[in-house]
């Protein structure tokens, strides 16, 4: 091995005050400094990179990179739907949170089976209690269909399953 005789650190350029202050690495003959930025650079990229430890200031970064994302997103629902943001139900899983909106039958489809019914041949007063009798069935398959399913989906797919039995069984 070439005898080092250098009197200036290969990296930084830093004189040294004896050849023997520099240490030989990859990059060359090194001053104590050096070697040790070099040192901290390998701990930082054993933290960050191997072990997972990330550095603060990256943390806060990507926060406010997320942060940004999110008002750019509720900034384009806006365009979209103007201040009355879509409200987007969570159902728990699980124990069946079920809304009871939707789940009654409507006044249209009131309207439909009334026409339906008169249409069939029964008088007003017929129709009426005919859906009056349907409303409280369906009051009882919700009650049924309340205790067995887990999800607005399934309810909803069930009830209507249901109510176009019942329905269907009114011709
Ligand atoms: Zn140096």
């Amino acid at each position: 091995m070439k005898k080092n005789n250098r009197s200036n650190c290969d990296k930084c350029r830093a004189k040294v005050s004896s050849p023997k202050k520099l240490k030989k690495v990859n990059e060359g003959y090194l001053c104590s400094k050096c070697i040790k930025k070099n040192r901290d650079k390998h701990r930082e990229f054993l933290r960050r990179d191997i072990l997972g430890i990330r550095k603060r200031e990256d943390i806060v970064k990507e926060w406010a990179e997320k942060r940004k994302e999110r008002e750019k997103e509720q900034e384009r629902l806006r365009k979209i739907y103007g201040d009355a943001k879509p409200q987007i139900k969570s159902i728990k899983k699980g124990g069946a949170k079920i809304s009871s909106l939707s789940i009654y039958i409507t006044k249209n489809e009131k309207l439909v089976l009334y026409k339906k019914l008169v249409h069939d041949g029964l008088s007003s007063d017929e129709a009426n209690e005919r859906i009056k009798l349907l409303s409280s069935e369906m009051e009882n398959v919700r009650k049924e269909l309340k205790n067995e399913v887990k999800t607005q989906e399934e309810f909803n797919r069930r009830f209507k399953e249901e109510f176009a039995k019942l329905a269907g069984g009114l011709e």
